[in-house]
């Protein structure tokens, strides 16, 4: 995970913002946890219209909870040929803050294989908080900061049940921020 480089200086401050704000509210009932088990089992079992559903559950939970219009969600079998994302090298999902819009893609773009339980629903954490940048923070822009890595990774392990590790970021030559996966992994 590489951070995007800061932004013209009109859109520094909420960039800023947007790179200190490292954690979330969550909500403290179970609900997403629950709901991510059933997108686990649909994916298992399913069909890719369970899936959705069970996305779509998910995805109006977290408005409700955060207080924020919901958001629309397509399930895709593969990745499309146009994306929005440009942040990795292999892609999974996008948004689209004009139509408030998740796409999320079950198969991967290079080898076509099913994309991992873990994955999915990584994905469809960061593509969420896209949704929470500009609708509850209300930023110019949804940038890859440190702090949008972490809010979307304190998401994806509430909701996965997992526990949260502190990433430790390295920087790079461009006022970028690479995590440092040696160090990450070694102080749990
Ligand atoms: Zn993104």
């Amino acid at each position: 995970m590489l951070t995007d480089a800061p932004p013209r200086p009109a859109n520094r401050v909420s960039f800023l913002e947007s790179d200190r704000m490292r954690t979330l509210d969550l909500p403290q009932d179970g609900r997403l946890t629950a709901i991510a088990k059933s997108i686990e089992a649909a994916m298992k079992a399913g069909t890719s219209a369970d899936v959705r559903c069970a996305c779509a559950d998910f995805l109006r939970a977290a408005s409700e909870f955060y207080g924020i219009p919901d958001c629309g969600i397509r399930v895709l079998a593969a990745r499309p040929v146009r994306v929005r994302e440009s942040w990795s090298t292999e892609l999974f999902g996008d948004y689209s803050p004009e139509t408030m819009l998740i796409r999320v893609w079950m198969r991967t773009a290079v080898r076509k294989e099913v994309t991992s339980f873990g994955t999915f629903l990584s994905t469809l954490c960061h593509e969420f908080c896209h949704h929470l940048d500009f609708q509850r923070f209300g930023f110019a822009d949804s940038w890859h900061t440190r702090g949008f890595y972490e809010r979307a990774a304190v998401l994806y392990h509430h909701a996965r049940g997992t526990p949260l590790k502190r990433l430790i970021w390295m920087r790079m030559g461009d006022d970028r921020w690479r995590i440092d996966w040696v160090r990450t992994n070694r102080s749990r």
